[in-house]
């Protein structure tokens, strides 16, 4: 059998010619494209206001900075994510408060937040994973309650809806990542969506130096001197990574048609056997369908993972839980046991290809090597 990459990201025609097209332009900056991407982004999701970003990373760093969340306050979040999550709590000086997640689909507790809240608390920053929201209108309830901030990790989520609701609605700021795995994907990049104003404008000013003028302002008009207010970072999505994006969110919805059918195949054929099991989703939701994971017996995960490489698959982990990577085992002294449920996800989990350009045959290799490879064990 060939070998199934794990992932083949969606640029072709349309995305090479918009790029050309720019590279062809004056501006190889945050200009014009950047503008459109972020007004796209915006009218997809139905929120006022959309900031191109370097990376997830950066981007929910300053939404962070912007809430002046700092040293001596705390963050709750999952430790059933990626590093990223965590590591921009403490990138900001602030400390990151674990909440363990749900066993049906990975994601934060609902039920387990409020112990966590502490008169240090600022904001939560709930993960959408897998593409499944967290619950949002719960979450908000938590949070009004307390006067806290919602960060969401929408990495892994775009099209997704919960009772409605889409990524960006109820959260103060929702963070994206363009990231050369992720939904859409320009290699490295990310945005910010938000409905507030002010913390939009002030967002502007950190993204790019604390400069109160953007080099298209300078460049557009005569020349006017440039102030900066506020000492800001350096985070701005430039024209070739929204030249790149524009046209794939464009055709969003019909890659997510693409995924949603192979996720149902998937389901259908691991359904019931023993041994293996898969995240929900829930009624009344829509999952954006990032990421298919398998979850199989604990002891037996390493050993599943290498035999289905043996067989061609491409895989990967999403992920082990935060808390026992080394460096917060070393820094907090967190322990096996802190936190069970992500513990028992995050030694259960294999990533399968899930990707839009994926073909019927690669998706019937892919369910016959899990199946050859769960008898075995
Ligand atoms: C990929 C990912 C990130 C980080 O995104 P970058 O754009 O690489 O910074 C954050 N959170 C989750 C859940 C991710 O999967």
């Amino acid at each position: 059998m060939q070998k199934i990459e794990f992932y083949k990201h969606n640029i072709g025609d349309e995305e090479k010619a918009l790029l050309f097209k720019t590279l062809d332009s004056i501006f190889l900056t945050t200009g014009p494209m950047t503008r459109q991407f972020e007004a796209d982004f915006s009218a997809y999701l139905g929120t006022r206001f959309t900031l191109g970003v370097t990376s997830w990373t950066t981007g929910a760093f300053l939404v962070l900075k912007a809430w002046d969340i700092g040293p001596g306050d705390e963050v709750i979040t999952t430790p059933m994510s990626f590093c990223a999550t965590a590591n921009i709590i403490l990138h900001a000086g602030a400390k990151p408060v674990f909440v363990d997640v749900d066993e049906d689909c990975g994601n934060i507790n609902p039920d387990l937040i409020e112990r966590a809240i502490t008169p240090r608390t600022k904001a939560i920053i709930p993960v959408h994973l897998y593409g499944q929201m967290a619950d949002m209108k719960r979450l908000r309830k938590i949070a009004d309650r307390h006067g806290l901030k919602i960060l969401e990790d929408c990495a892994h989520c775009i099209e997704g809806t919960r009772d409605s609701i889409k990524p960006g609605q109820l959260g103060d700021a929702a963070v994206f990542s363009f990231y050369a795995t992720k939904n859409i994907a320009s290699g490295e990049g990310g945005a910010i969506s938000l409905n507030d104003q002010a913390t939009h404008e002030k967002l502007l000013c950190l993204r790019l130096h604390g400069m109160d003028k953007t080099a298209i302002d300078r460049y557009t008009g005569l020349y006017r001197h440039w102030d900066m207010a506020m000492l800001g970072f350096k985070a701005n999505m430039f024209d070739i990574q929204a030249a790149l994006l524009i046209p794939q969110l464009k055709k969003i919805e019909t890659y997510w048609q693409r995924k949603q059918d192979i996720c149902l195949k998937y389901e259908k054929a691991f359904r019931g056997l023993a041994g293996l099991d898969f995240p929900k989703v829930l009624a009344g939701s829509k999952s954006a369908r990032h990421i298919f994971t398998i979850w199989t017996p604990r002891l037996r995960r390493d050993e599943f993972l290498s035999k289905l490489q043996t067989e061609g698959i491409g895989v990967a982990v999403n992920f082990r839980a935060i808390h026992l990577l080394k460096y917060y085992r070393e820094t907090f002294g967190f322990k096996p046991g802190d936190f069970p449920i992500a513990e028992s996800i995050g030694d259960r989990t294999i990533t399968i290809p899930l990707y839009p350009r994926l073909t019927d045959q690669e998706v019937d290799d892919v369910i016959a090597a899990v199946l050859k490879v769960n008898r075995q064990l």
